[in-house]
This record gives structure tokens, sequence and C-alpha cells, in this order.
């Protein structure tokens, strides 16, 4: 069915009367009230999305509405045409699939307009027939016992996906490199971003740049409106309990300076002990050895094995009534060894400590849900999830923050100031001095908006994929040595190559056009503890291919002639 009447790529209101009439049941003779449908129109002053996070290029094209002429790579039943098996040029078999959105429209001015709700059902009602082939799932993953990381198990079929669709919605990835396509290849470093983040960042400066929280006028509205619907969709991102546990900051590393400057320097006294695991990033080490110098604590490191796995009987007899923190991460960045947090927090809960989980290389690969992991305090970056640069979010447990000190002073933290005395605002603005990265929050966002859309389960089955597929190939790479091989791993895959130098390695894939990070991935410790002061690593997202992993496998092997 096409909603289309005109090559404006706007849906055909007649259509959708017939369809809210159907849906609505309609009385005979009467029509259900559908208001006017307002589209974009560049040539007057835009009606404000702020908040909701759509791409303004999307609401110029009615926002994917128009089922001939997708905006994005969403999977997209009015392209029959267009549904392509993953990889089905290399005979490869079918990836599994978790979820199909919710909604697969997204229309403008969502959270404003009280007709979209309307609106939105009867263009929902428009895909609830989807004519999509239903493939079994074959191949590589068909063990759900496999997808740890997902609550639910996996989907027995794939309805049509064609991961060349979301490529497009990445500018980036159509970049020549040394006369080569770019294959990006070192998403753990940080992630490219879509076209729906772009734009909405540029819409921000467009059209409601201001100082938030501050002013009477439209514009302060409009980008409060944008920063506050940001921290909303981070909430949802995390299923926090309230936006209120929703700090933005610059990044993961900020987010932990922050726990350790306020709550570390207010509640750790001389004698008590912090407990981190040998994975983390430095991120997740120097501030606590800060912290214990300067206040005469202790630090101590929940082992590993050899294939980089945290050894947990280790990590429960480091645990002592001194101990008042435990601080890991979620997914190592160097090995990519996804850890048991669940059980890590939930021990040393029961001995009366706090817990931080660093999430800066979980949230991009796999769903997170704040409220069951139940750590204190959770962080990650902006940028790890397709999301901008120098904007990070720091979660933390509401109660919690509110008997926590600031760590910054100055202006929006505060509710009164005279000469002699100063009251803080309750969080999340006693943690946010000054005027923050609005314009990014807000891009974080669209970013957060855009994975939600495909779906983070999705995303993690067919990370999943893509990592035993490049992890089977790289293993036939004569003289090549994986450093890390847990049996819980997301997206990255670390190695060292007989006779090179990882740099050197890193360089001849650069002629290719193949970006990978080699060097320490600021995770000295771990690469120490598995023998090695460097690594080549590969790392994984939703939009490489295994065409991708071919080339880095061939250029390797070519690398060993
Ligand atoms: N923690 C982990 C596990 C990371 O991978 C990184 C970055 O690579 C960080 C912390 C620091 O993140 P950022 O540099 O965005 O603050």
């Amino acid at each position: 069915m096409s909603t289309n009447t005109n090559s404006g790529n706007l849906p055909d209101i007649q259509e959708l009367q017939t369809l809210a009439n159907q849906l609505f049941k309609a009385q005979p003779n009467e029509d259900i009230v559908l208001p006017e449908y307002n589209p974009y129109d560049a040539t007057k002053p835009p009606v404000s999305v702020a908040g909701s996070g759509v791409s303004p290029s999307g609401i110029h094209h009615g926002n994917a509405v128009n089922l001939q002429d997708p905006q994005t790579g969403f999977n997209d039943p009015g392209l029959n045409a267009s549904i392509q098996p993953v990889e089905q040029d290399l005979g490869r078999s079918f990836l599994p699939f978790e979820l199909i959105p919710d909604s697969l429209f997204h229309l403008p001015f969502q959270q404003e307009q009280p007709f979209e709700k309307q609106l939105q059902q009867v263009l929902n009602g428009i895909v609830t027939t989807p004519n999509l082939p239903q493939i079994p799932l074959t191949g590589f993953g068909t063990d759900p016992a496999a997808y740890y990381f997902l609550k639910d198990k996996p989907a027995a079929t794939l309805p049509g996906f064609d991961v060349n669709f979301i490529r497009k919605d990445f500018p980036i990835l159509s970049e020549n490199v040394n006369g080569k396509q770019l294959v990006w290849l070192d998403n753990a470093a940080t992630t490219q971003k879509p076209r729906q983040v772009i734009d909405r960042i540029s819409y921000f400066y467009e059209h409601e740049n201001s100082n938030i929280h501050r002013a009477a006028h439209e514009l302060a509205a409009r980008a409060t409106d944008a920063y506050e619907g940001a921290r909303k969709k981070v909430q949802g991102f995390l299923n926090a309990g309230s936006v209120n546990e929703i700090i933005f900051t610059r990044g993961t590393t900020e987010s932990i300076n922050l726990v350790a400057k306020s709550w570390g320097e207010q509640y750790l006294h001389a004698g008590d002990e912090i407990i981190i695991s040998h994975l983390e990033h430095h991120a997740n080490i120097v501030p606590w050895q800060q912290l214990a110098a300067k206040k005469n604590l202790t630090i101590k490191v929940i082992p590993v094995d050899d294939d980089g796995q945290i050894l947990l009987d280790e990590y429960v007899k480091r645990i002592t009534p001194k101990t008042k923190l435990v601080s890991f991460t979620q997914v190592s960045n160097a090995l990519g060894t996804v850890t048991p947090a669940a059980q890590i927090v939930q021990i040393a809960h029961s001995a009366g400590a706090k817990v931080l989980v660093d999430g800066a290389q979980s949230v991009s690969h796999m769903p997170v849900d704040v409220k069951s992991l139940d750590a204190d305090w959770f962080v990650f970056s902006g940028h790890k999830v397709f999301g901008p640069t120098g904007i990070g979010v720091l979660y933390g447990k509401e109660e919690l923050l509110n008997v926590t000190q600031p760590w910054q002073g100055g202006g929006n933290m505060i509710k009164d100031v005279t000469f002699e005395h100063t009251t803080y605002h309750n969080a999340p603005g006693r943690f946010e001095a000054g005027t923050g990265n609005i314009a990014d929050a807000v891009g974080l966002g669209a970013a957060i908006d855009y994975v939600t859309r495909i779906g983070m389960g999705f995303i993690a089955q067919y990370e999943h994929f893509l990592l035993e597929y490049a992890t089977g190939l790289l293993k036939q790479v004569p003289g090549l040595r994986l450093i890390g091989t847990a049996a819980e791993k997301a997206s990255v895959l670390s190695f060292v190559l007989d006779g090179y130098k990882t740099e050197e390695v890193g360089a001849e894939l650069n002629k290719q056009g193949i970006a990978v990070r080699s060097g320490h991935h600021c995770a000295q410790p771990i690469l120490r503890r598995l023998g090695v002061e460097s690594t080549v690593r590969p790392s994984l997202a939703f939009y490489n291919t295994c065409a991708e992993v071919d080339l880095l496998v061939k250029t390797l092997h070519g690398l060993k002639k």
C-alpha cells in the first residue's frame, strides 16, 4: 500500500482518514477527527522538535512515512523489493533477530501534539500486515544458550534485514581512505554517527540554540526542552527509575572522577578498601589511585584467568568488612570479556559495599537495565554509542545522589546563594554546575532513539554472529594469537601476529582502508597480565559486515606471505 499521493513524501490524508475510520470504528457518514497534519516546511519558521530527538531531515521527508523511500535503514516492510538477506552474496546463513521495533514509523513533534498518538496508531495499523519473509535461523549462533547477554531467548526466525540499508545512515562509511573504501573496525575507541544524529545537532544550532533553564524566551524553552528530553531518553535507555538519576557529564572518565571526587571524598576514610578488576580501563583505575593516595585507602584487584575471565572465587576472598566500593567494567575494552556483572554487584551489596559499573563498552553492544543490574552508579560515554564526543552519563540511585556533596560549584546547581551560605539543588542539577554540553546531549538523545528503533537485543545478536564469524577466521591466520578468549565476549578481537609489531599490522591494514587500534588501549595492566604490551584490536559494530571481516582476514593472510 502506498501512503503517497504527491512527490513531497507526505501521507495521503484521505487514505489515513479511511484507515482511521476503520480502526476507530467511525459511525456511518462520520469521520474520526484527524487534526491537520503539519509537515515540515522549510520556508516557514520551524516548529520545535525540542525533546523529540526527531531528525529534521526525517521531518523534511515526512519522517519516513513514505514506504517507498525510507530515510533510514530501519526494517521497512514496504520495501519488499529491497529486502535482502544479510550477506546473501556470500552465501552465508541468516541472522537471528529478536525485535521488530514496536513502532516502525516516527512522526515529527511526537511529544508535543495531541493528535500524534492517534495518527501514530493509524500508521502502525498500516504495517501490521507486512509480507516479511520469515527465514529459519540456521548456522552461527543457533544455540539460545549462547545468547548469555540477552534476557529473552533470541527469536528463531529473521524478518528481512539489510545491513546495507543501515550503512546508508552513516555517511562516513562511504569515505575513501588510501584509495579504498573505509572499513571502520575501531568501534571500541569510538563509533561512527548516523545522519540522524548529525542532523539533530545541526538542527539544534540552527533553530534551538540557547542556554538552558535560565530565560523566559522561546529559544531557552526549546533548548531546555531538547536537553531535558534527551535526559528522558537516557532514562528510558537504561531503564532508570527517574530522570533525576541521569547526570550529563563529559564522558565515562568524567563520570568516574565525579563519583571519586564527590562520594569518594565524602564517604571513604583511611583504611577503607576499594576493589577493582584486572580488566579495567585506566579511567577506572587512576581516579581511585589518586583518591587512595590522598585518603590512605587500599586498592585490591580481582584477578582473571588466562582467557581474561574474572575469577569470582578470588573476588569473594578479597571482600572484607572494610570493602566500601567495588568498581568494575561490564565489558573489557581490551579483550571484549563480558563480566558477570549482576553477580559481582550482588556479592558487593551483600557485603555492604557500593558498586560502580563502567558501561563504556557495554551500552552499544547489549541491552542494559540499571534496575535489574542494581548498581549504585552506571557510567558511559555518548561517543561509544553512536552519539557525539564530549557528552556522557552518570546514572546514580537518586537517594544516594542526593546525600552526596557536589564536586563542582557554580551556576545551575544552586538553590540559593548568599556570601555566607549556598544551598544546592537535588540531583541531577547539583552535579551539573555551569553550562553543559547542551547540543551534544541532544545529539546523544538522537543516538539513543536510533539504536532503540533498531533494537539493542537485535544489535547484540547480530554482533555476536559477526564476532563468532571473525573469531573463526582469525584463528586460521598463521602466527596469529588471540588475546582474550573468554567464553562470553562482545565486539572485540585483540590479537598479536608473529613477526610483526602491532603498529606495523595497523599500518598495513590502514593501507587497505581498514581502521583498527593498535597499542595498549588504555588498559596496560590486563595486557601485561596476558603477557603483551600491546595488541591489534579490531572491534565491531552493527554496521560492520562479513565482507569487511573477510577483507581484514585476507589482508592478514597477505601479510603472513
Ligand atoms: N572505560 C572503558 C571500558 C573504556 O573502553 C573507555 C574508553 O575507551 C573509557 C572507560 C573511557 O571513556 P572516555 O574516554 O569516553 O571517557
